[in-house]
This record gives structure tokens, C-alpha cells and sequence, in this order.
């Protein structure tokens, strides 16, 4: 007797390479938030300072580079990744 065993297992797995985030502002004042893009529009003020201004107070974002606002924290089992985002992104849903 033959026992055909017909698995249709095509359960595509999508890599579920992240859990939900907790997402959380910025500790940062809208008021800081507000002259660090007054002076990131700034001409006057060279790229090498934007950069080091941004890294020192926020962060960029990890989708689209622009300032970040918000911190997401992804708990995986043995670590915590965190990543930031800007608001545009976080509309649009991290992905
Ligand atoms: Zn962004």
C-alpha cells in the first residue's frame, strides 16, 4: 500500500526579520527640533557642521537621511535594535 502524501506546503515564508516596534519620540524639544531645521536649511552653515549637528542631536533617519524624530525600538529575543526614523517615514509605516 502506498501512502501518497500529497504536502502542499507552499507556505511562502516571509521572513519575519523584525517584530513590531515601540515607537517613541524623540527626547528632544520641538523648539531644538525647529532651529536644528532652521539651521540645516541654513546655506551659511557647512554640510560638515550639519552632519555633525544632526549626529550629536538626533540622528538620521534610517529610510530617507533627513533628521530623525522618532526612535523605534525593535525587542528581538537577545537584543534590542534601535532605529530611527523621521516623521515622513513613519507615515508612510516602516516597512
Ligand atoms: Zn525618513
Amino acid at each position: 500500500m502506498h501512502k501518497f502524501n500529497y504536502d502542499i506546503n507552499e507556505k511562502k515564508l516571509t521572513p519575519e526579520a523584525k517584530p513590531k516596534p515601540t515607537i517613541q519620540p524623540m527626547d528632544i524639544t520641538s523648539e531644538s527640533l525647529q532651529r536644528l531645521d532652521k539651521i540645516m536649511s541654513s546655506s551659511k552653515t557647512s554640510p560638515d557642521k550639519k552632519d555633525k549637528l544632526i549626529k550629536a542631536i538626533t540622528g538620521y533617519c534610517c529610510t530617507c537621511g533627513s533628521i530623525a524624530t522618532k526612535i523605534a525600538t525593535y525587542k528581538m529575543n537577545d537584543a534590542t535594535l534601535i532605529e530611527k526614523y523621521c516623521d515622513a517615514c513613519l507615515a508612510r509605516g516602516i516597512s
